[in-house]
């Protein structure tokens, strides 16, 4: 193992220090073949005040919670009574109706990029509601039919086949209702972890944009056949509003507002830079970046506009403080996309939608503990960079082939007293777990007292997590980014 410590000037430790906003980078690496006539690069101080509120987990719950009592309760206000067996079940299949179409507009809200979201919960916790979200809407959907045909045949004393083939042929919508319900199964098992390990990234996802189709189709046999609506006209005027809500937040946000930042910044490659084996950086250049109001730890989605690359856009953190006219993104060779990165050309046009995420630092005054691994130093090498106050960086890779930035960071641990240690090398060689509890608490002293920010492969960045928890930094202080969706 090899553990290095850098320091240039004594260790500032700013417990009581306020945050006042990210520093301004000491150490960029200029952007090769940059268009001559432009200023080099600035990193722009952070502005606050323009910031989209952030909102918080706990009140994003709470408002999905009262939004499904509402349903519940439109369902209770247009149910007269409930008799008999056919009664309850189809009173059941109703309830679960309605969650779904409830839940389905929750799940596109959580994706619809709104930027208080965005900012407030982190796009990869997002994720992570919106696929758990999406196990629970399909079940619903599943259970909703057959409670709904269940009830009907035992109401009607019919049998289920009959029942089906009535609801289907006599009953509005319904058959566009059921094949919207057999296309979210179909996604919902394409998305369950077992198959999604077997299809490709972007398989996956153009088989998930079917669920809108799905969700259209299912749209209008809600207020066709659903007993809450059919006699209660600011009910169907409360559901649809809701629908065109989230359809105009998709809109504006996922297309819209994209379009309108390339009209604004003019986003292109400036150019590309080896980092290491498989590793490159490339420069985006454009007008007005500090508009963008990016902070050290976000990303951006970026779709090169080249002939292979087009069509598909991919997250990738910035790797250095955003500046006035450049942004810098560093990207580890996984796929076909990655790959093709090393390729582009200078003046080849960028669409970023962004910025994004939630990982940026909380301000809380204390000292900082930076965990990096592998390709996961990304964002946290723009957050070392502009971090006020006492910032110590881990950066876990296994050959010292694969640190990345070792000149920049040394570089900038000199510049403002802080620490870097590289812990290299495989476990096998190291003999033992690098990341322990007690590894990390002789590593940084007062480790319990820190703010700590983690991102790494998912197995580094969960056993990280443990590990600090262990070392007695309490959850709300542990803060981390998972580069899957
Ligand atoms: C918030 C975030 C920040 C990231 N920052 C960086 C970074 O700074 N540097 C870096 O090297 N990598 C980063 N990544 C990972 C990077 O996005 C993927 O490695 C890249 O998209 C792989 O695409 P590919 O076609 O080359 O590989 P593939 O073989 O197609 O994909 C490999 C894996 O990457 C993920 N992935 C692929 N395409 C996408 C997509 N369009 N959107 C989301 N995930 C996708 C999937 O989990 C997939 O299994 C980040 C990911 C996220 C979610």
């Amino acid at each position: 193992m090899t553990s290095v410590a850098r320091r240039s000037g004594p260790a500032r430790h700013t417990g009581a220090e306020a945050y006042p906003g990210p520093r301004r980078e000491p150490a960029s690496r200029p952007a090769p073949s940059r268009p001559s006539g432009r200023p080099p690069a600035r990193p722009v101080p952070a502005r606050p005040g323009n910031r989209p509120a952030r909102i918080g987990a706990r009140r994003v719950l709470a408002v999905i919670i009262a939004g499904a009592a509402m349903v519940i309760f439109l369902w209770w206000h247009s149910t007269p009574g409930v008799h008999g067996l056919g009664g309850w079940l189809t009173g059941a299949g109703e309830v679960l109706g309605l969650l779904c179409g409830y839940g389905v507009v929750v799940l596109v809200a959580l994706m619809s990029r709104l930027p208080p979201l965005e900012r407030g919960l982190g796009t990869d916790k997002m994720a992570r509601w919106h696929a758990m979200g999406g196990r629970y809407i399909v079940s619903l959907v599943v259970a909703h039919g057959l409670l709904i045909v269940w009830g009907y045949a035992a109401t009607a004393h019919a049998s289920v086949v009959s029942e089906s083939a009535t609801l289907l042929t006599q009953y509005p919508d319904v058959l566009m209702a059921t094949v919207a319900g057999f296309l979210l199964l179909g996604i919902g098992i394409v998305s369950m972890r077992a198959a999604r390990r077997r299809v490709r990234y972007e398989t996956w996802y153009f088989l998930h944009l079917y669920t809108y189709l799905a969700i259209a189709l299912a749209f209008s046999h809600q207020l066709a056949d659903g007993a809450a609506f059919v006699s209660n006209l600011a009910a169907r005027f409360w559901w649809s509003a809701m629908y065109l809500t989230v359809l105009v937040l998709v809109l504006w946000y996922r297309v819209a507002v994209p379009l309108l930042a390339y009209r604004r910044h003019r986003f292109e490659v400036l150019g590309v830079t080896a980092e290491g084996p498989g590793v490159i950086s490339v420069y985006i250049g454009g007008s007005r970046l500090e508009e963008l109001d990016a902070e050290p730890g976000q990303f951006f989605r970026w779709r090169f506009l080249t002939r292979s690359l087009w069509w598909s856009s991919h997250p990738f953190s910035l790797s250095a403080a955003p500046g006035s006219d450049m942004l810098r993104i560093t990207v580890k060779n996984l796929g076909d996309h990655s790959q093709a990165l090393a390729q582009l050309q200078p003046g080849t046009r960028v669409f970023a939608e962004g910025p994004y995420g939630a990982f940026t630092p909380a301000g809380s005054g204390r000292g900082v503990v930076l965990l990096a691994g592998g390709v996961g130093i990304t964002p946290l090498r723009a957050i070392f960079a502009t971090l006020p106050g006492h910032v110590t960086l881990i950066y876990r890779a296994s050959s010292e082939r694969d640190l990345v930035f070792r000149d920049e960071l040394d570089a900038i641990a000199a510049a403002r007293g802080a620490t870097v240690h590289y812990l290299v090398g495989s476990r096998a060689e190291i003999g033992g777990d690098p990341l322990s509890p007690r590894v990390l608490r002789s590593l940084v002293p007062g480790l319990d007292e820190q703010e700590a920010y983690v991102c790494g492969p998912a197995g580094m960045t969960s056993a990280s997590v443990r590990a600090l928890r262990a070392a007695g930094v309490p959850r709300q202080r542990i803060h981390f980014e998972s580069f899957e969706f």
